[in-house]
């Protein structure tokens, strides 16, 4: 069973919103087995959607849209719709009734341009929508559906997971994926190291650069989970073998999860020295369960610029941290712009400090100065957790 998404809004298009719908809805069809070939995003355009829906129903089993049923005359999904079907839409009374319940428990009077949302075309079933004012339409006709749904996402999902995720016929397969997680190193060396691991189509290897490091994401689909999960298993075994120095975590994982988990079960306390990462790298950590127990406070300063960041005054800094709030560690990340490069650099230094050794570990980097910041929090992060695993 193939599945296609069209996302309709000129506001997408615009850059005025981030479509957020095709993400969770490609999140549900994976975990149902139902493969997604195309997702499009198309404005308030009757003829270009009419051309994408009458595109994806010549491909897909089952077009889903989000979007553009509302009560104003540039929501013009449901006349897309009755145009792809050649059929004409009227008032549906029972909706209507409901529609007038809608605003006379609300106070608010209805125009009678909300009577466009009450409209079904013949071959339409109306979807309910119990968070908003506009009804889904579901039109089946030899074998394929295209199934209408409101844009904003709370009312969407309440009706994907009520209304139609338990009426799609069962697809006999799951897809499902193990992403492994990278830090320090990168994308190209990443994929060349995973060149022996014999290509395949099934379970599928793909790399992605984010923001905390290299993903490699692993996806199998097969009957259930436990044949999926069989799948993955030698793959994730041989990436292991290939990337394992570099793997930090993996699926849900954040560096910062991680980190707090093994302060958390090593009853160990941490003062944090910021001095190129203005509090980028307390932020984290502090949102991190258990922060409350372990973090015991923060120096915040400005960034270094023109001074050279050297490893002895880091290791200072984070041994100043570490005596000024009485912790069991101490960890400084400071940064300064290098000089004599062609392109603008900043070197960013890591310390992590014990009560009774000097230093644990230090580390020295580069970034681009975009990126300093976030990057400087995930070098300190990378080094904490080096100096908590090799304790
Ligand atoms: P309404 O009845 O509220 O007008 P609608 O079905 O006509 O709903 P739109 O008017 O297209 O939907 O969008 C309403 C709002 O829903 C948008 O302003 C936006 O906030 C949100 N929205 C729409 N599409 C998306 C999307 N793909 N991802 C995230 N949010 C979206």
């Amino acid at each position: 069973m193939r599945a296609e998404i069209i996302c309709v809004g000129s506001e997408l298009l615009l850059g005025d919103i981030t479509d957020s719908n095709t993400r969770y809805l490609a999140l549900r069809l994976s975990q149902l087995g139902i493969d997604l070939h195309y997702s499009t995003t198309v404005g308030d355009n009757r003829a270009r959607l009419v051309d994408c829906l009458s595109r994806a129903l010549g491909r897909s089993h089952i077009v889903l849209t989000t979007g553009g049923l509302g009560p104003t005359d540039d929501d013009i999904t449901r006349e897309a719709i009755a145009d792809l079907f050649g059929e004409s839409a009227t008032v549906d009374e029972t909706l209507a009734r409901a529609l007038r319940e809608f605003f006379a428990l609300r106070g608010i009077a209805m125009t009678s341009n909300n009577l466009k949302q009450a409209s079904l075309i013949p071959s339409a079933r109306a979807v309910p929508n119990a968070r908003g004012t506009a009804p889904g339409w579901w039109v089946t006709r030899e074998g394929r559906s295209v199934i209408a749904m409101p844009g904003p996402p709370g009312e969407m999902q309440h009706m994907w997971e009520n209304e139609i995720e338990p009426r799609l016929q069962r697809s006999d397969s799951v897809i499902r994926s193990r992403t492994l997680k990278l830090f320090n190193i990168s994308e190209s060396l990443v994929d060349n190291l995973l060149k022996p691991i014999t290509p395949s189509r099934n379970p599928t290897v793909a790399v992605y650069a984010k923001q905390d490091g290299i993903h490699v994401r692993i996806t199998a689909k097969a009957a259930n989970d436990a044949g999926a999960l069989e799948a993955i298993e030698p793959v994730e075994s041989d990436v292991r073998r290939a990337l394992g120095e570099f793997i930090w975590g993996s699926d849900n994982d954040t560096q910062e999860s991680v980190v707090a988990a093994l302060l958390t079960s090593r009853g160990t306390t941490l003062a944090i020295a910021e001095a190129v990462t203005a509090g980028h790298l307390t932020s984290l950590l502090a949102a991190a369960p258990g922060s409350e127990s372990f973090l015991r406070g923060t120096l915040i300063t400005p960034r270094l610029d023109g001074a050279s960041a050297n490893e002895e005054d880091c290791v200072a800094m984070a041994r100043h941290a570490l005596q000024q709030f009485g912790a069991d560690m101490g960890l400084a990340v400071v940064g300064c712009a290098v000089e004599g490069t062609d392109e603008p650099m900043n070197e960013i230094v890591v310390a992590v400090v014990g009560p009774s050794k000097e230093r644990v570990t230090t580390g020295v980097y580069r970034s681009r100065p975009h990126r300093v910041r976030t990057l400087g929090a995930y070098y300190g992060l990378h080094e904490l957790r080096r100096a908590l695993s090799s304790d």
